[in-house]
């Protein structure tokens, strides 16, 4: 696809289409680089849109602060979905829309691999933390949609190549306005619209995720190659994106 204006209006142009097909609707944002382009773009189109949001108790401090900060900022009043004991204090102070689940499976296999092997679930079984952590979450946040839209981009590692900027998995929807969108534009439209992103992007990670599973990578290696890196599922996906939602 052409220029960046070009893949704007196309991307506009999905998310239009989908907010008059699709009832009941809602932007996905990891508060990453790409989901804010995503939610961007969805806000300029439908300016209530529906904002969720799947954390985990592994993510970095830097994004739970970016939330809150972007959240306000943009007014999102985004709804939080989270396995947890209990509700993070600073989304307590923030007045964040949160949906509290329970952790009683994660805790139970997480003692259980502890107690085996001596290490962490995300290290010994990292689509199982995944699973319980990021996909359940989803699930429960997806549950009353017809489709949701996603920040995916076809460059972002091999995993991605394939998607479909319209996919229909089950009984959901996903749209995916920005596939086509390089690294480079996703930076471009970010500075073109005065953006603010994630903190972690200036200390040189490129794609985020939760903390014990992402690292730094050189700019010559894919985007998603610094996450489970020393894992088998090094670069590859959480789940979201794979499994069957509803
Ligand atoms: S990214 Fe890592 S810590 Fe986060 S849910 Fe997946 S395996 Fe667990």
């Amino acid at each position: 696809m052409g220029t960046l204006n070009e893949k704007v209006e196309h991307a506009k142009l999905i998310i239009k289409d989908a907010a008059s097909k699709y009832k009941r609707i809602a932007v996905a944002c990891s508060f990453g680089k790409d989901s804010m382009v995503a939610v961007h773009l969805s806000r300029s189109i439908e300016p209530k849109l529906p904002i969720f949001s799947v954390m985990t108790i592994y993510k970095p401090s830097e994004t739970l602060e970016y939330l809150i900060e972007i959240n306000r900022e943009m007014n999102l009043d985004a709804t939080v979905y989270i396995v947890a004991d209990e509700i993070p204090e600073i989304f307590k102070e923030n007045k964040i829309n949160t949906v509290l689940l329970p952790a009683h499976d994660f805790h139970k296999y997480f003692d259980y691999v502890k107690e085996k092997t001596g290490k962490s679930l995300y290290e010994t079984n990292p689509d199982e933390c995944c699973r319980l952590l990021k996909v359940e979450p989803t699930k429960e946040a997806v549950k009353d949609l017809d489709a949701w839209i996603t920040g995916l981009r076809k460059t972002e590692g091999q995993t991605r190549e394939d998607y479909q900027e319209v996919e229909v998995k089950g009984g959901l929807v996903k749209i995916n306005p920005i596939l086509q969108f390089t690294e480079l534009d996703i930076w471009r439209y970010l500075a073109m619209n005065n953006i603010k992103v994630n903190p972690l992007y200036k200390k040189g990670y490129r794609s985020l995720g939760c903390e014990p599973c992402s690292i730094i990578v050189p700019d010559n290696e894919p985007e998603r190659a610094g996450r489970w890196q020393g894992t088998s599922k090094c670069g590859g996906e959480c789940g979201i994106h794979t499994r069957i939602l509803k």
